[in-house]
């Protein structure tokens, strides 16, 4: 923490609710208290986060000229960029009642001068309870739509992602595959080398599956130890290849602890037809399990009868 003026990169400033200013005069504080207040106000309107950053920069704009600002959360997977990042930067740590609330960098191509990272400072006063109940919230979503031991999402927000994508592919006639991965004879495992490795073995598997996907597709704890995969704007070629990059990828898994045990994945694939509702793609995602299981596990099974 530093307490000079001009923050430059590197130095980072710590912004709290209420800083105190000795050498600022009543008036100025006066006039700052209902620019708070009103941006505040602004931004209690939304819960989401990039919302309320989108919301904040705009407003934030009427006071201070900047070319674009950062907003950094890990322990969310919070990183949002707006505008554009040259090379002057003022950078906030932003913290409430001794919480850490993340990292906020405005940035401009020539440099801020003091009154204007006064101005920053005090406006960021208004930011700080609108985003310490976003951040409340949003840690809310996630831990009731996220599996705590493999860290994907789990069955219930399976259900509403299936809902929505589905009715939206069939809505505008786009691509959308889905791939059920069953971990072979994971009984076995979790006989032979006891429950707690097979919790890790499980959150493995899960995590491998989740690294060999893009961005936009979505892994969900199906149960036990199944997961399903759901691809939209993908075809089933795209889902095929996908499908046997997540089982080799499974097979050459290094052991995450000292026992070297080999663990495979079965999986079925299958794509949504026009004709298709949740039931019937289910029944064939499962059904191409079946068979992959059946012909012997380690393997992919396409089920192509697509309605
Ligand atoms: P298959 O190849 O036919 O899929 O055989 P399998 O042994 O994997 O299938 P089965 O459905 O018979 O067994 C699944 C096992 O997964 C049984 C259950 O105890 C175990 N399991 C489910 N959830 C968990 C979990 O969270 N942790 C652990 N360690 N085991 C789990
Ligand atoms: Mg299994
Ligand atoms: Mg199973």
């Amino acid at each position: 923490m530093t307490n000079q003026m001009q923050p430059v990169s590197g130095n980072t400033k710590r912004v709290t609710p209420h800083p105190s200013h000795p050498d600022r005069d009543q008036a100025t504080q006066q006039r700052f208290a209902s620019k708070i207040l009103a941006l505040s106000g602004i931004l209690q309107s939304t819960l989401e986060i990039n919302e309320l950053l989108a919301l904040f920069a705009k407003e934030i704009r009427q006071f201070i000229k900047y070319d674009g600002l950062t907003y950094r959360f890990p322990s969310l997977k919070i990183d949002i960029k707006l505008g554009d990042q040259p090379v002057n930067n003022c950078a906030y740590e932003l913290v409430v009642a001794g919480d850490h609330l993340g990292d906020l960098n405005f940035f401009r191509h020539y440099p801020f001068e003091n009154s204007e990272l006064e101005t920053i400072e005090n406006l960021l006063a208004g930011l700080l309870y609108p985003l310490r109940n976003t951040l409340l919230y949003q840690r809310a979503v996630e831990s009731a739509t996220m599996d705590p031991l493999t860290g994907v999402r789990n069955r219930a927000a399976m259900d509403s992602s299936m809902k929505r994508e589905i009715g939206l592919a069939l809505r505008h006639n786009t691509p959308l595959s889905v791939i059920l991965m069953d971990i072979d004879h994971f009984k076995l495992i979790n006989d032979q080398h006891g429950h707690l490795y097979g919790d890790q073995a499980l959150k493995a598997a899960a995590q491998c599956a989740e690294q060999s996907i893009r961005e936009s597709d979505m892994i969900f704890r199906y149960g036990g130890e199944e997961f399903l995969i759901l691809l939209t704007g993908t075809d089933l070629k795209g889902a095929e290849l996908l499908a046997e990059r997540i089982r080799q990828n499974v097979e050459n898994l290094a052991p995450q602890t000292d026992k070297a045990i080999r663990m495979t994945v079965s999986l079925g694939v299958t794509a949504l037809g026009p004709s298709d509702d949740i039931n019937t793609l289910f029944q064939r995602m499962d059904n191409a399990l079946y068979r992959a299981k059946d012909a012997g596990r380690n393997r992919i099974v396409i089920d192509t009868a697509v309605k």
